[in-house]
């Protein structure tokens, strides 16, 4: 949704969203949940509150895709676009939030999901903690099947396991 913001009250304003949203770079498979809190401060807006949402990430150890619930809290500041022109870099305050700008009166709820997604996102997304990842020899998927290839490190419960499977020709 849009937020206007010559019509934030000076108390401000509180929403709560559960929309489907497009982001380039992320695909969100849910819709996305969140409660935010807007309040103007001279031209500038501070968002805070809450964000969650499904995306599909790439497992780092195995390559699948999976669906991950990611979740974060949003503190943002948005500037009037037209101030950056008069602002010299390094006076805009807040610098403490994620900065963004806005333009028209206007502030695109959708933005800011998408962009506290992709702020929270895992730096080494896993399918689950205990992902086997993929052999490096043959590529197969430890956590679906095994493989035959021989590891150099065996440990020595699998070497056992391994007498028991039935040999191959
Ligand atoms: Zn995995
Ligand atoms: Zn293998």
């Amino acid at each position: 949704m849009k937020v206007i913001v010559s019509e934030i009250p000076d108390d401000g304003l509180e929403i709560e969203l559960n929309d489907r949203i497009q982001a380039k770079d992320l695909n969100i498979v849910s819709p996305v949940r969140a409660a935010l809190r807007f309040d103007k401060q001279d031209a500038d807006v501070i968002v805070t509150g809450s964000v969650e949402g499904t995306v599909m990430l790439q497992c780092s150890r195995c390559l699948a895709d999976f669906a991950a619930v990611i979740a974060g809290r949003t503190d943002m500041v948005f500037h009037p676009l037209s101030t950056i022109r008069e602002t010299e870099p390094g006076q805009l305050k807040g610098d403490e939030l994620d900065t963004a700008f806005y333009q028209d009166d206007c502030i695109d709820t959708d933005e800011i999901l998408a962009e506290q997604l992709l702020l929270n996102l895992p730096m080494k997304p896993l399918c689950s903690a205990d992902c086997k990842g993929i052999c490096p020899q043959c590529g197969a998927d430890l956590s679906v099947a095994g493989c035959t290839c021989k590891r150099t490190e065996t440990d020595p419960r699998l070497a056992v396991l391994q007498q028991l499977l039935p040999k191959k020709e």
